[in-house]
């Protein structure tokens, strides 16, 4: 199937007479003839159990995104930074460290830098452009995994994922790459040699501004008994002496995430939850052409307009990530664009407040047309200096393209210019 196709029938398998829409299975609990069975399903879960860790309605959604990831299996959560957290949390421990580029999202800076630290993991941040030769030297003897984002939130240049890949693998760690802007439709970091694969669903994949998610896509490639991950390859004394990569295989890391740490923490969606974020599935092909469609048309203009002092959009011939983003995302680099305006922080703020369309709200890839002033919003909490290394300038907007009509959206900027 191709991946438009897969939208819609990955997942939910409808058998004779089944319910032609997923069906949202509201219990928390599921009954069985015998306890041997039960007992059987704690050997093997084959079957939803609990809702704390696992329900069908969530399963057909993990199902689907495992599918257009191109991946083993999934795991959903409740957030885009539990996915995170666990991502990393189901690979370290206290004493550990973990190697990320600091062009990622504000609040993954801030939890790999604040609270992992708090758990005893330190983050190595690292330059996105740093050469191999100093990310070799960065690394640490306990460093598990390295961490970048496809597209970052908000500073848009492209991580280069292949190279990153070959670098870990070298190192005999995984790579793990935050995909939550381009989206499966836009890139698949698995076929360039990503291990893991996390999003935050609130955005694109939900697209409807409804309801926080996450997911944890494992590509089932990665080698856990290389023996850098001796919790793959010992018995798990909390989970009743069971060898995760000799039990589990190709999903091991899915499953010990879902049977240690969801089990554990509990930060798994409601049926309700995941039926909506399906809704938004189904639809995702179709909606990331038209953003993509109508945020090149949005970048064209800013980049040739003289209230903007520079664009990041690296669908743009000009931009500098342009020839990367050919590589990486040739189908679009998705809505979302990042402008600096001329006149800084206090020309950006009466800009954004002068906007009649796009609303001013702490959110992107909404369904409609958005607008955030990171420095003063969703990057308060970083110092200057890391606001430098997240790309991120004081006058700088993050203008998320809608599925409105093109011209609306123009419109709607330039009376804003014009009243700012
Ligand atoms: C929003 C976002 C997150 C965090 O996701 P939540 O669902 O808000 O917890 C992580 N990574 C990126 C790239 C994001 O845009």
């Amino acid at each position: 199937m191709k991946i438009e196709t897969k939208c819609l029938h990955e997942g939910y398998e409808r058998k004779n007479g089944d319910p032609g829409a997923l069906p949202i299975v509201q219990s928390t609990t599921y009954v069985f003839d015998s306890t041997q069975h039960i007992a059987d399903l704690f050997d093997m879960p084959t079957e939803c159990m609990y809702s704390r860790f696992a329900n069908p309605t969530v399963d057909a959604v993990e199902k689907k995104i495992a599918a257009l990831e191109g991946g083993a299996a999934a795991m959903c959560t409740t957030s885009g930074q539990a996915a995170s957290l666990l991502s990393v949390l189901n690979l370290c421990n206290a004493g550990d460290s973990i190697l990320a580029v600091s062009s990622l999202y504000g609040g993954t800076i801030n939890l790999f830098a604040v609270s992992l630290k708090k758990l005893g993991i330190k983050c190595i941040f690292v330059d996105p452009e740093a050469t191999d030769e100093e990310l070799q030297n960065a690394l640490e003897p306990n460093t598990k995994l390295v961490f970048g984002e496809t597209l970052a939130n908000p500073a848009l240049n492209v991580f280069d994922i292949e190279r990153f890949a070959n670098f870990a693998h070298k190192n005999k760690i995984p790579l793990i790459i935050d995909n939550t802007f381009p989206t499966p439709i836009l890139c698949r970091p698995i076929e360039f040699g990503a291990d893991i694969v996390v999003h935050s669903t609130t955005k694109y994949m939900d697209g409807h501004a409804l309801q926080g998610g996450g997911v944890i896509v494992d590509s089932g490639k990665f080698d856990w008994t290389n023996g850098n991950f001796p919790e793959f390859t010992e018995p798990d004394e909390s989970y009743h002496g069971v060898v995760y990569s000799e039990t589990f295989g190709n999903i091991a890391y899915i499953i010990k995430a879902r049977m240690q740490l969801m089990r554990d923490f509990g930060c798994y969606p409601a049926a309700n939850s995941a039926f909506l974020l399906n809704l938004g599935l189904e639809t995702l092909a179709v909606r990331m052409e038209r953003y993509c469609k109508n945020a090149l048309a949005v970048a064209e203009f800013l980049q040739n307009n003289e209230n903007v002092e520079s664009v990041s959009y690296p669908g743009l011939k000009s931009d500098k990530y342009y020839e990367r983003a050919q590589k990486y995302l040739p189908n679009g680099t998705s809505g979302v664009i990042s402008f600096v305006i001329k006149g800084g922080r206090e020309r950006a703020t009466r800009f954004m407040d002068a906007l009649k369309l796009a609303s001013r709200e702490v959110h992107v890839a909404d369904i409609r047309t958005c607008v955030l002033h990171p420095a003063s919003m969703t990057h308060r909490q970083l110092t200057d200096e890391q606001l430098v290394a997240a790309g991120i300038n004081a006058g700088m907007i993050r203008f998320s393209v809608g599925l409105e009509n093109v011209d609306d959206i123009l419109d709607d900027i330039k009376q804003a210019f014009a009243n700012s």
